[in-house]
């Protein structure tokens, strides 16, 4: 798999991921205002009539680009079961084991038959068997925990949960320094511990 682009807009937030094509559409129309990090890839164009020298791009590993022309930066990140399992690592918050992704499922902490909210803030990564004895109950109303406490990822953080394995150095370096911060771990109430990990 080919690293992607790492795109910002103009105010240095991150926007997206882009394949090499859609930099290069970018860099054809003179929409990258400034780039940083390494070369993620060399593309080459044609000859020149008059230097007979081949043309090439470097593609940088981090583009910005002015928003107003192509999507803007969403700042509700999108809500996924592949992004909700990530940005729990894998973990089931109630018994805190790790699963396959197949194994998880999406549940609400307050249960959507009473009318909980399907947003990042209400939903947390749980195992079947979790989910199922949490059933509708609150979780003041049954024997169980939280081990951390949902939230939203900033777009920085999404696109670091979205691009994990793909991620480079350069781009990481970018987009780490603005991960929330966690005061050490949460502790949950029978003292469970959790620390998030990127
Ligand atoms: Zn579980």
């Amino acid at each position: 798999m080919e690293a992607k682009i790492l795109r910002l807009n103009m105010a240095g937030q991150p926007v997206e991921w882009l394949h090499w094509k859609e930099a290069v559409n970018l860099y054809a129309r003179e929409l990258i205002a400034w780039s940083l990090g390494g070369v993620v890839k060399r593309v080459h164009g044609g000859r020149s009539r008059f230097s007979g020298c081949q043309t090439f791009i470097d593609l940088p590993a981090i583009v910005a680009s002015d928003g107003e022309r192509l999507a803007q930066a969403k700042t509700i990140p999108p809500l996924t079961n592949a992004g909700l399992f990530r940005r729990d690592n894998g973990q089931c918050l109630y018994c805190g084991h790790y699963f396959d992704y197949a194994e998880l499922s999406r549940d609400h902490v307050f249960p959507s038959s009473r009318g909980g909210e399907d947003r990042w803030e209400n939903v947390v990564a749980a195992c079947l068997r979790c989910n199922q004895r949490k059933g509708n109950h609150l979780l003041e109303d049954i024997d169980m925990d939280l081990l951390a406490l949902p939230y939203r990822p900033n777009p920085y953080e999404y696109l670091a949960l979205i691009n994990n394995d793909r991620i480079r150095g350069d781009q990481m370096a970018y987009l780490r320094p603005q991960f929330k911060r966690y005061s050490g771990k949460l502790i949950g109430a029978r003292g469970n511990s959790f620390s998030l990990r990127f």
